[in-house]
């Protein structure tokens, strides 16, 4: 796999000094694993109200879904849960673009770094395995909040 200079050290530096690692207190917990590699993570999210306060893993795996991990950690705590979905959604298109998309880096920051990654298939689902364990932890968790959001 050969990647952009630039963005493999945007990679390597959120693999070798991962952000947000670590179980915390949250309100949903889901498991993941993607068989094809062998990454795995536990991930939980804890919401305050519409947004999302904390997203907490532990993971194991290869260097590109232990990175997505910490990108995904710095990318959606903070933000509404809408805006967190938005940015989600902007980096499943980007994995899904088969080395066509750049990623808007308004949106996505240190994650256009994985735009390279989509063009290689079997990667692309080390760099979403974190993004889906968010989007079903937040389901989950929205699940069991009472309905103040409408
Ligand atoms: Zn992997």
């Amino acid at each position: 796999m050969k990647l952009d200079s630039m963005y493999q050290e945007i990679i390597l530096d959120h693999y070798r000094n991962p952000h947000g690692k670590g179980l915390r207190a949250g309100d949903a917990e889901v498991h993941h694993v993607n068989p094809t590699c062998g990454d795995e993570i536990t991930l939980r999210v804890r919401l305050e109200g519409a947004t999302v306060a904390d997203v907490s893993y532990e993971s194991q795996g290869c260097s590109i879904s232990q990175a997505s991990a910490s990108v995904l950690n710095d990318l959606v705590v903070g933000k509404s849960v809408g805006d967190a979905q938005a940015v989600q959604e902007a980096f499943l298109e980007l994995m899904q673009s088969k080395g066509q998309g750049e990623g808007d880096e308004e949106v996505l920051e240190d994650a256009v770094a994985f735009a390279g990654v989509s063009k290689y298939p079997a990667r692309v689902k080390c760099a979403l395995l974190s993004w889906m364990a968010w989007k079903d932890a937040t389901a989950k968790a929205l699940a069991e909040q009472p309905a103040i959001n409408d």
